[in-house]
């Protein structure tokens, strides 16, 4: 039988199953804290790509996103989801889909003679309001006996919308002192999170206070000392640089005095560089990449840093806020 994501009750999923998650040393576990780590990380960034996950991951990325309390997050992974259910749905047998869609508590019946699915009247009618398409009004559906007949296509535009709702019951019945306690370790990772979302939702730059070069996490400070020693960096690590400082307030004058110390240094083209990572000719105001990337190119110098070593962190800026935050 073909399998597609699903909502689990609070006797399959409870605190204790989330409190497991966050403690355990299991690959299987690590994987799915990585993965709804990734999963909230890109919502805020903007970079949500909907795919596949895990009951569990699904589940645990909910927990996560209560945390946040986001709506408008909590709403794009819900509806992410739901669109891969429902091509999921497509692909199904009949029985199959009467099956799913049973064991998320919507109780339709396949009639497999006739080849028609049975909806009770008031299913139908709490999960089609936003149902776009008159062939799937409940004036296009024979209705008899508080039954409504419907076919596949129009099962599966239900089944969505009812998946939509259930997901939404689920993290509006998840308790804030719950969610606090167990997500403790993840306390710093979801107020970088709302740090970052609101630098992106209102397009400004956090106010950090001065430069505190103190608090910059070891890949900057590696490149700033490398520049100052007369080592050439390389192009991605000085773009981070440029990112970074200027995404912490330093003004481009300030970054460019300090390139100067580069070996080697050429004014007009440092001028030109810094100008347009900060957005001031190329009008996009670029942020420095995130850990991964700097990793793969070999420009991460976590080293036994504490900070680096969390597992949730995934941006140098992440660092930097979190430092700044601590040292107040
Ligand atoms: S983990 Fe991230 S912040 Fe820390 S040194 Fe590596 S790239 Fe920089």
């Amino acid at each position: 039988m073909n399998s597609a994501v699903e909502i689990l009750s609070p006797d399959k999923f409870s605190l204790f199953s989330v409190r497991e998650i966050v403690e355990s040393r299991e690959r299987a576990f690590s994987e799915t804290r990585m993965t709804a780590i990734d999963c909230v990380d890109d919502l805020v960034s903007d970079e949500y790509k909907p795919k596949i996950v895990s009951n569990v991951t699904f589940m645990f990325t909910l927990w996560l996103l209560r945390y946040l309390d986001e709506s408008v997050l909590t709403s794009k992974f819900i509806n992410g989801q739901r669109d891969i259910l429902s091509s999921e749905l497509e692909e199904f047998a009949d029985e199959d889909i009467e099956d799913y869609c049973r064991r998320m508590g919507m109780n339709i019946d396949f009639d497999v003679e006739r080849e028609i699915f049975s909806v009770p009247f008031d299913t139908f009618i709490r999960n089609n309001t936003r149902i776009s398409g008159e062939k799937y009004r409940l004036s296009y559906q024979p209705v008899d006996k508080g039954i409504v007949y419907a076919n596949r296509d129009v099962v599966i535009k239900i089944a969505r919308e009812f998946f939509v709702k259930s997901a939404f019951r689920t993290v509006e019945n998840i308790s804030m002192n719950d969610v606090v306690d167990v997500f403790e370790p993840y306390a710093d990772f979801i107020s970088s999170m709302r740090i970052l979302y609101d630098q992106l939702k209102s397009s400004r730059k956090v106010d950090l206070g001065a430069v505190d070069s103190t608090k910059f996490p070891p890949c900057i400070r590696e490149y700033v000392s490398e520049m100052k020693s007369g080592v050439n960096l390389p192009h991605l690590a000085r773009f981070t640089l440029v990112s970074f400082l200027h995404k912490t307030g330093m003004t481009s004058g300030e970054i460019i005095e300090l390139f100067k110390t580069a070996p080697d240094y050429n004014e007009k083209m440092t001028v030109y560089q810094v100008n347009h990572v900060t957005g001031e000719i190329s009008g996009t105001e670029y942020s420095p990449p995130k850990c991964a990337v700097l990793k793969s190119n070999h420009l991460c110098y976590m080293g036994e840093d504490t900070l680096c070593n969390q597992e949730w962190l995934r941006h140098p800026l992440q660092y930097y806020q979190i430092k700044k935050k601590h040292s107040k």
